[in-house]
């Protein structure tokens, strides 16, 4: 099989993690037989210094060719000016638009090895693996906004908007990736007091006629922020709108330890997506050798499985991962006295890979 890979690497630790990432789908394609034909193109901050542009026309027209894209991370200090025409981040919504990205996935897994790693008890976090999706386009991210002078003061305004099919397709998305999973659905919303809230349940209820094999339940987004840390391995798929999902994923993440070993994939209504670790260009570390490269790592299998349909091959990245912490591999963010570099970490990868 041959596929080809659109790597954007970005900005900061970006290059850094792609790089190991790269390393590892080579491997991956030298022992499967399989060819991964790699193009590295430009985007975010990098991209405004050598463009003028975030997301280069060159670089959507790779991305639109291709099987799949694996990013890095866009962003840093010397572009952080709210009031800048060209900003990093504009690449990356934009590259999610053009490619019609509604879905965002991000698995959360307790790796048994890092379980003193994690702000919560140990015994809270074993065993958690969940998948947080968030609906990626719509919500009051997207809706209308204004602010304006009124004689009772400045009245600023912020839509939260949905069409039925916008819900329809990511609660489905939810139902069918739970179906290879743990058969269950957490549906949130705040129905009790949003609109779009009851229309987003009504629609779930509706589709979980249609799945009886997957358990469904709703649960509102406050008593859901509280069970991700007092009950977290009690949730298999999580489903929610673009707002409640960026806040809770974000909750979700922490509950491992650290930020660098963390997927994600944003997927839209064919095999093509976007593919990258949920950590930023981390300025602080950034050209130190010191990354964790295993989010990134672990976003590449993401794409074997969501993009290639390679399930086998993604299966052997993730256990290579485990192999290469439970042989003591750690770097700088997981703790242990002796730390790897990213390098050191991709390498730990590979030879687990091998072994
Ligand atoms: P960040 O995720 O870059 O960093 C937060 C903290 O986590 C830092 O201390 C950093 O050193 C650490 N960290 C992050 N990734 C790590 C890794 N792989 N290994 C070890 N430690 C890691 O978040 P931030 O500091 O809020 O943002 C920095 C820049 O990244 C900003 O410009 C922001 O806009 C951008 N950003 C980009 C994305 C993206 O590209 N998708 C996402 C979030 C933030």
């Amino acid at each position: 099989m041959q596929s080809k890979i659109v790597l954007l690497p970005g900005d900061g630790v970006g290059p850094e993690v792609v790089d190991q990432a790269r390393a590892v789908l080579t491997t991956v394609a030298k022992k499967s037989g399989h060819v991964f034909e790699f193009q590295t193109c430009l985007m975010g901050g990098i991209a405004i210094d050598q463009t003028g542009e975030a997301l280069p026309a060159e670089t959507l027209s790779a991305c639109k060719g291709a099987d799949a894209v694996l990013l890095g991370a866009v962003g840093g200090p010397k572009w952080d000016n709210p009031r800048a025409k060209v900003r990093p981040e504009m690449g990356l919504l934009g590259i999610r638009r053009e490619l019609g990205l509604y879905a965002n996935l991000r698995p959360v897994r307790g790796y048994t090895e890092l379980l003193g790693s994690s702000p919560l008890k140990p015994d809270r976090v074993e065993g958690v693996n969940m998948l947080v999706l968030r609906e990626l386009t719509g919500g009051v991210y997207f809706g209308q906004k204004f602010r304006e002078d009124t004689p009772k003061g400045v009245r600023v305004v912020d839509t939260l908007e949905y069409y039925d099919f916008e819900i329809e397709r990511i609660v489905k998305l939810a139902f069918e990736i739970a179906r290879g999973r743990q058969k269950k659905v957490t549906s949130v919303d705040k129905a009790n007091v949003l609109e779009s809230s009851r229309v987003w349940r009504e629609i779930a209820s509706n589709l979980g006629a249609k799945y009886p094999d997957v358990t469904l339940e709703h649960q509102l987004v406050d008593s859901c922020a509280m069970r991700l840390v007092t009950a977290p391995g009690s949730f298999d798929v999580i489903v929610t709108e673009n707002m409640f999902g960026d806040i809770l994923s974000d909750e979700a993440a922490v509950l491992t330890g650290s930020l660098g070993m963390l997927p994600s994939a944003s997927l839209g209504e064919g095999k093509l997506g976007l593919y990258e670790p949920i950590h930023g260009s981390a300025p602080d570390i950034a050209g130190k050798g010191i990354a964790n490269p295993l989010g990134t790592i672990l976003s590449a299998a993401m794409l074997l499985r969501h993009s290639l349909g390679l399930e086998a091959e993604a299966a052997s990245i993730e256990r290579a991962v485990e192999k290469a912490l439970a042989r003591g591999a750690r770097t700088k963010d997981l703790g242990g006295d002796k730390p790897v570099s990213t390098s050191g970490m991709g390498e730990a990868v590979l030879a687990a890979l091998e072994s």
